[in-house]
């Protein structure tokens, strides 16, 4: 669904995405593991363009999203994001973050996002929450809605950039079993994360990245039983 060529980016001198292929097929579960500064949170920000690739391509359905007739309103409406801070909207309730963007950027009837978004707020078990403002609510309850507002936009492709590394420890789990379940349901992501065992168990492919490159993807078992390259062994024991 995603195909990415050759991609580079450069801020400045400072080269930090260099050459990246990588494909995302329709249904796929892909983290993203890697030190700090290693690219990881460039590379998901260039594929929903939040930045401007410096070079090479990225193909969505087998069209460029960098051609400069590409409908990028509607590409960007097809990639949720979920972030580490939750971007939640402060001044309105639950059901209104989650009905906001699909009344403005899809043109939905004020009634069909509101049941869009309950059904949406299930999913991550926070319907019982809707009138509530984000500041009565916890911090791994205020990522569950950020990802029940993403989903709410149908999205084609879930991205998240380390959704659990802003919260208390005693909230990642619950975040982790939300993002776990959403695998089952067939939804295509791509998961930034430093929870080895979410890699380990949810995805079918890890990227390992180091200094602007994939330096190895493989099969959870590949990169966690039998990994090949000595960064991804040098990491993997740092933090293991
Ligand atoms: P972390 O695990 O700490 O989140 P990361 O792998 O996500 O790290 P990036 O945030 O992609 O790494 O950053 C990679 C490099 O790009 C870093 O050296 C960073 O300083 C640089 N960088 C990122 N965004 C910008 C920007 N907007 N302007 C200039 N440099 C940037
Ligand atoms: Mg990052």
């Amino acid at each position: 669904i995603i195909k990415i060529e050759h991609l580079k980016k450069n801020f400045g001198k400072n080269e930090v995405l260099r050459d990246i292929d990588l494909s995302v097929d329709k249904g796929e579960v892909v983290t993203i593991i890697g030190s700090s500064g290693s690219g990881k949170s460039t590379l998901l920000r260039c594929i929903n363009l939040l930045e401007k690739p410096s070079g090479g391509q990225i193909l969505y359905r087998g069209k460029s999203i960098l051609d400069p007739n590409y409908d990028l309103p509607a590409y960007r409406a097809h990639m949720g994001m979920v972030f580490q801070q939750f971007n939640l909207f402060s001044n309105m309730n639950v059901l209104e973050n989650c009905i906001v963007g699909q009344v403005t950027v899809l043109k939905k009837s004020h009634e069909e996002a509101k049941k869009k978004a309950i059904e949406n707020l299930k999913k991550v078990d926070m319907e019982r929450y809707i009138d509530a403002k984000p500041s009565q609510l916890s911090g791994g309850q205020k990522q569950r809605v950020a990802i029940g507002r993403a989903l709410a936009m149908d999205p084609d492709v879930m991205l998240f950039d380390e959704p659990t590394s802003a919260l208390d420890p005693e909230m990642v789990g619950e975040v982790l079993k939300t993002m776990k379940n959403l695998a089952g349901t067939g939804l295509t992501m791509v998961v930034v994360t430093h929870e080895m065992e979410f890699a380990r168990d949810v995805s079918d492919r890890v990227i390992f990245m180091d200094e602007g490159v994939i330096a190895e993807s493989g099969t959870p078992e590949d990169i966690f039983g039998s990994p090949k390259c000595e960064r991804t062994k040098e990491f993997l024991h740092r933090i293991l």
